[in-house]
C-alpha cells in the first residue's frame, strides 16, 4: 500500500515537470522579449536570463529593486519589452504619415 502512494506521487511530479517544459518550449523561455534595463546607466540586459518569469505577463513595464553589475550598486531596474514599445512607436509613425 505505502510503495503505490510514492508511485503516483513521481508520477504526478512527472507529469507536472513534462507540462512545464512543454509550455517552456512553445513561448519561448521564462521572460520571452523582456528586457531589464538600470535606471541610472541605462544598461539592458536578457531577462530571461537572470531568472525572471513573465510569461503570458499583461503589463508592459515593471520596476524592481536589483543589483547592476555596471553601476556595481543597488539600482531600480526597469523591467520591459521593448519589442511592443517600438511597434506601438512605428504604429504611431505610420498613422501620421498616412
Ligand atoms: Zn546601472
Amino acid at each position: 500500500m505505502h510503495w503505490t502512494f510514492g508511485y503516483w506521487i513521481s508520477l504526478g511530479i512527472s507529469a507536472l515537470l513534462v507540462i512545464l517544459w512543454l509550455i517552456l518550449r512553445t513561448t519561448g523561455g521564462y521572460a520571452p522579449g523582456w528586457r531589464i534595463r538600470c535606471t541610472a546607466c541605462g544598461q539592458t540586459r536578457d531577462a530571461g536570463r537572470l531568472g525572471l518569469i513573465r510569461v503570458k505577463a499583461r503589463s508592459t513595464e515593471k520596476r524592481i529593486r536589483g543589483w547592476c553589475s555596471h553601476c556595481k550598486d543597488l539600482r531600480l531596474l526597469a523591467v520591459e519589452r521593448p519589442s511592443k514599445a517600438q511597434a506601438r512607436g512605428t504604429q504611431s509613425k505610420t498613422g501620421q504619415n498616412a
